[in-house]
């Protein structure tokens, strides 16, 4: 079984009060009525304060970005081990933001998902093609480069260990309210199953987690929850919006998990 992750990512969102505001808040309602595992990612400058805030709770604490050395004179530059350090879970790597505006390319991805995986932290490799690649029917091609290209000496062990999550994040999906359909997202999930059935094995590849991610809000969730392929989601706009966060989280609960 696949337990349901949902994940908030609050990108470069929120201040110090607001930030642990909608922590609080989130905490405050999921108390005893969880359907999911849950993950908050706050800017890296309230990570601390989030994640002491969230310490005691079914809440965990994720991180939107890493670098890949362990320390050094690498100025502005955040390691693994720091964020393991103040308790973080989860990891992005290669989110399509940071791809796209930053200019993080697949090679600098596989370090930072092997440097993830190397502390004990979860990697949450993002994949995704952009409006111009699925028009011209790259979907696979391009997610499929990007899988074989950031999981790259990421041993069946580590995945094993749960160390390893996929988001699948259409980029034409993201922040635009064009929402995959069920259907568009199962079939690259399912692209992406098969893939990692090839890297790892049937019994390992079955226990990893796909997220899907782009414009999700409480009214789309349960539909592409209930996808076979589909085991959480990585949600932006709506996880700073309390309403929006928490009703999507209830929607797992409305729905079996895989
Ligand atoms: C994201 O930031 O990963 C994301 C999917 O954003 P949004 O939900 O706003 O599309």
């Amino acid at each position: 079984m696949r337990k349901f992750l949902i994940s908030g990512n609050w990108k470069m969102q929120l201040d110090r009060a607001e930030s642990l505001e909608l922590a609080a808040l989130t905490m405050a309602k999921l108390k005893d009525n969880c359907p999911a595992e849950v993950v908050l990612m706050p800017t890296f400058v309230h990570l601390d304060a989030v994640g002491q805030l969230i310490r005691n709770s079914q809440l965990k604490l994720g991180a939107q970005n890493v670098y890949f050395e362990k320390k050094g004179a690498f100025t502005g530059e955040i390691s693994p081990a720091m964020l393991d350090d103040i308790g973080v879970k989860y990891v992005l790597v290669g989110h399509s933001e940071r791809r796209h505006i930053i200019g993080e390319e697949d090679e600098l991805l596989n370090k930072k998902a092997i440097a993830v995986i190397t502390e004990g932290l979860v990697a949450v490799l993002c994949v995704g093609e952009t409006l111009d690649q699925r028009q011209s029917y790259r979907t696979v091609e391009i997610v499929g480069r990007q899988l074989d290209a950031g999981l790259a000496h990421v041993s069946s062990e580590a995945v094993d260990q749960g160390l390893l999550v996929v988001a699948y994040e259409p980029v034409w999906a993201i922040g635009t309210g064009h929402t995959a359909t069920p259907q568009q997202a199962q079939e690259v999930h399912k692209y992406i199953r098969d893939k990692l059935v090839g890297r790892f094995g049937e019994p390992i590849a079955s226990r990893v987690r796909i997220q899907y991610g782009g414009s999700v809000k409480k009214n789309n969730a349960g539909e592409l929850l209930a996808q076979p392929d589909i085991d959480g989601l990585l949600v932006g706009g709506a996880s700073l919006i309390a309403d929006e966060f928490l009703g999507i989280i209830q929607a797992a609960a409305q729905v079996p998990s895989h």
